[in-house]
């Protein structure tokens, strides 16, 4: 069976929704193709569910535009639409004097990203906001928040529906060729079909390399290799001992083991770092002494035996563990020169938050 699409997306994750929604609104014919069973299936339901406020990113990049732009949209978009998030503030905090500078350097860089609001504060000042935390200094940032990332992907499905676009699940993209005119799609799973469309976004995710490297037409030298970063949870089995988001002074690959609410109270502390080669999200239970180690930094008081294995994720990075930290790729036609696709790679954190930001873009390009 052959059938004719404008528009076809790969991917329902975050991203994709957000990204069908908005090309389905700008009047295109959508079809949104997803290999599992349901929406959400893959990292953007394994995450901490923070919206970001911008701070860490270099200034100028996609990663600081975006997730500063996102984060008003994202916003905006859940007091429109119901969408469950609470605007709870977050503590970066400095444990020993020698962490003050990068803390100082962090504050120099979000408010060169745009993120106003930051307020460097003493060990008194961050006391008072959470009595339990230990720190020699901290900054507040009063503009992060937490969102219900499932209630998000439901609206943003919704709203893709109701401007016209159809989701097929179980409905892999095995490959693709360029034909010229648009791309000849062959989809996989239990009744394989051959698509055609003029418009192709990649939002694969993790997978996003993997299916680039299978769209023939498209030069190899503009698909990054894909590296995993593994990044496991752990739950905390007592009241939570924080109100706002704690986190400490960051790592070269994730953002430091950090304590992040549900919107249920729950507290989970997490993501560390792992390089890997496979996905597997199964978490390691031996993981839990290094949890230990850096929570008791920020927070002395964590009993004994309170954490247990929660869930993992895995950062799409394409960069590996030496290198310096990638920013987004958006890649149009101005940079691989095939009219009509738009690969989107190492949508790692902050994309839950930039979401929308990222799909206005995408929408821009098609529309040059
Ligand atoms: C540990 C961790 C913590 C994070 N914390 C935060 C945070 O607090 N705040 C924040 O803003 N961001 C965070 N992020 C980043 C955020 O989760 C991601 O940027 C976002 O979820 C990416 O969404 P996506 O739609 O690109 O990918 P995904 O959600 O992975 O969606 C990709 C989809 O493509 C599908 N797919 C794959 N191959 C094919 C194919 N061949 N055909 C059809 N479908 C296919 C998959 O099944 C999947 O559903 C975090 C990420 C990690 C890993």
């Amino acid at each position: 069976m052959s059938v004719d699409i404008e528009c076809v997306v790969v991917g329902a994750g975050v991203v994709g929704l957000a990204v069908a929604r908005a090309l389905a609104r700008s009047g295109r014919e959508v079809v949104l193709v997803e290999a599992g069973e349901g929406i959400g299936v893959g990292i953007s339901s394994r995450n901490s569910e923070v919206i970001h406020a911008g701070i860490y990113y270099p200034s100028g990049s996609l990663k600081a535009q975006l997730c500063v732009e996102g984060k008003q949209r994202l916003y905006a978009f859940c007091d429109e639409r119901g969408v469950d998030y609470r605007r709870l503030g977050k503590l970066i905090v400095a444990t020993d004097d020698s962490q003050c500078a990068a803390l100082q350097r962090l504050l120099e860089q979000g408010r060169r990203n745009g993120v106003q609001d930051l307020q460097w504060l003493d060990a008194g000042q961050a006391r008072a906001l959470e009595p339990a935390v230990s720190c020699v200094a901290a900054l507040w940032s009063p503009s992060t928040g937490i969102v219900d990332s499932h209630a998000l992907m439901l609206a943003l499905q919704a709203d893709a529906e109701a401007s016209g676009a159809s989701v097929a699940f179980h409905t892999p993209l095995a490959s693709a060729r360029c034909t010229g005119q648009g791309f000849e799609l062959h989809m996989g799973g239990a009744e394989p079909m051959t698509l055609s469309c003029r418009e192709l976004i990649n939002c694969a995710g993790l997978s996003a390399p993997e299916v680039a490297s299978r769209i023939e037409g498209l030069p190899l030298q503009h698909v990054p290799q894909a590296r995993l970063c593994k990044g496991s949870y752990f739950s905390f089995s007592g009241r939570a001992p924080f109100r706002h988001l704690v986190y400490p002074a960051p790592e070269s690959a994730g953002l430091g083991v950090h304590m992040t609410l549900d919107l249920g109270g729950q507290a989970r502390f997490g993501p560390d770092v792992e390089w890997v080669d496979q996905v597997d999200y199964r978490v390691d239970p031996n993981r839990v002494h290094g949890f230990y180690e850096a929570i008791r930094r920020y927070w002395p008081a964590l009993p004994d035996d309170s954490l247990q294995p929660a869930y993992s994720g895995i950062r799409p990075k394409i960069c590996g563990p030496t290198e310096p930290a990638a920013d987004f790729v958006i890649s149009g036609p101005l940079e691989h020169g095939v009219p009509g696709l738009v690969n989107l790679f190492g949508i790692e954190s902050p994309g839950l938050t930039s979401c929308l930001a990222l799909a206005e873009r995408v929408q821009a390009i098609l529309a040059r």
